[in-house]
């Protein structure tokens, strides 16, 4: 449970966060099957079913590598709850806003929400963010030249948000006057909801228009806002205009956004645009050390090896997988080897073996080219079926078990060094290509489920 708070903590606004996930007490049953989650009330209650059960349910599922059945229940001492506001805001609609929301109206203290604990130190450097920590890097250390904005993306878990917060805790390090605030960009669109409601613009420009450096992260959270995009906007021309540093995150590149004004696009475009891709191998090897000695354990690199040939798709799923071998190794007082963390990992790996199949690789990769499934054993040539083919036939060879001739059995009787052929060329192409890369990490997410 423990895990999974800390997991909430990084990826929801600190202020949901702290108002409905954190005071949850769990009770875990000993199979992990069933988590009951304790709740003060019934207002909370009921917001939590409604906006948090199943991002909690799928973290822990994603943690214990099984599926989970997840209760709410009512607390013993019932809390009353207080009046809800009745206004509504035209973006979040009538969110409820509970007493422990309300204390961020008052013109308290500034708070920078940088997590110390994500710094350039902690955060492994690899081929797949070397640029993006090169430039955050920079901006760290003279910030309001060169790239600015700095515009990371890239897929979930892949260490955006760490990332940026190293920028912010680098840049307090070395000039600790600097005003820096990070805020998710969820955070700063109910930023823009309250000063609207209670007519308090000033004090959102006095917070906003005066900082040194703003990291805003998940900025694709900004679709189909429109009034939060215009405040932005002027926030962004504000801050460049002073020189002060803007630092953005995104789940993919200022052109793919969808329901964001192109004003707002060719901003985000004109600094410096970086890609994090997915670790490669000796980056997730060398995550798996680090993370297990800052834990007080020492992984053997074998061990590392084979933990990272498993889990493939982002470094968030790497740290759940590594906190299950040490918690299996503390339980049974065993070392880290192979062994050990395949029995700890069972259900993990057992569930990727199950679900993909070349069929299922096949039908993923059709649809998301949109050709016909069956062109993946048609004869066709050209390109546009040619290629997704080959990407199906590199996919099935990289997370399947199955042998080159029987991949090309299954892709309409083709030879087995049509697929190796294949396989080589996306495999080359992936180290060079980004858009590519980002391509294979979406199919691949999608079967992985
Ligand atoms: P994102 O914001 O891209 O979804 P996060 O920054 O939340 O990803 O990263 C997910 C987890 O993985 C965090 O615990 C983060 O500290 C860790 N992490 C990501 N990349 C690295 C890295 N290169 N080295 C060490 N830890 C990393
Ligand atoms: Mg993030």
């Amino acid at each position: 449970w423990q895990a999974c708070i800390d997991q909430l903590a990084q990826e929801l606004p600190q202020q949901q966060f702290n108002t409905w996930i954190k005071p949850l007490t769990a009770q875990v049953t000993d199979d992990f099957s069933r988590v009951t989650l304790f709740v003060a009330n019934r207002f909370k209650l009921d917001w939590i079913r409604a906006q948090f059960a199943s991002r909690i349910a799928a973290t822990l599922e994603k943690l214990y590598g099984q599926p989970i059945q997840l209760e709410l229940v009512l607390a013993l001492r019932e809390v009353p709850a207080r009046p809800l506001s009745t206004a509504s805001s035209p973006e979040l609609g009538p969110a409820p806003e509970p007493a422990e929301m309300a204390d961020d109206a008052a013109p308290s203290g500034f708070k920078n929400r940088l997590n110390t604990a994500l710094t350039f130190d902690n955060l492994v450097e690899g081929t797949a963010n070397r640029m993006a920590r090169a430039a955050a890097m920079h901006v760290s250390g003279t910030p309001g030249h060169l790239y600015n904005p700095l515009f990371i993306y890239g897929g979930v878990g892949l260490g955006k948000t760490h990332l940026v917060h190293a920028v912010g805790n680098k840049l307090l390090a070395d000039r600790p006057g600097a005003k820096v605030l990070y805020i998710h960009a969820e955070q700063f669109v109910s930023d823009v909801v309250k000063a609207y409601q209670r007519k308090t613009f000033d004090e959102f420009k006095d917070k906003y228009h005066s900082l040194d450096l703003l990291l805003i992260d998940d900025v694709q959270f900004f679709a189909n806002k429109d009034r939060t995009q215009e405040e932005f906007f002027n926030a962004f021309e504000a801050l460049l205009a002073k020189k002060s540093h803007i630092v953005m995150t995104s789940d993919t590149y200022p052109k793919g956004l969808t329901d964001i004004h192109e004003r707002l696009v060719s901003r985000f475009d004109s600094g410096l645009t970086v890609a994090i891709e997915p670790p490669e191998l000796e980056m997730r090897v060398a995550i798996l050390i680090n993370k297990s000695r800052q834990e007080g354990a020492e992984m053997p690199e074998e061990v590392a090896f084979f933990v990272a040939k498993n889990v493939r798709s982002n470094v968030r799923e790497l740290e759940g997988a590594l906190r299950k071998i040490l918690a299996y190794s503390r339980f049974n007082q065993k070392e880290i080897s192979i062994q050990l963390a395949r029995e700890a990992l069972r259900d993990l790996l057992s569930i990727q073996n199950r679900q993909i199949s070349v069929e299922n690789i096949q039908k993923t990769v059709a649809d998301y080219y949109k050709i016909k499934v069956a062109d993946m054993y048609s004869k066709k040539r050209p390109a546009s079926i040619a290629r997704p083919r080959q990407i199906a036939m590199y996919l099935a060879k990289e997370l399947t078990q199955k042998s080159l001739p029987e991949i090309g059995e299954l892709f309409g009787g083709r030879d087995h060094t049509t697929v190796l052929h294949a396989v080589r060329k996306i495999a080359a192409e992936r180290q060079n290509v980004t858009e590519l890369n980002q391509q294979l990490h979406v199919l691949e997410q999608t079967l992985k489920g």
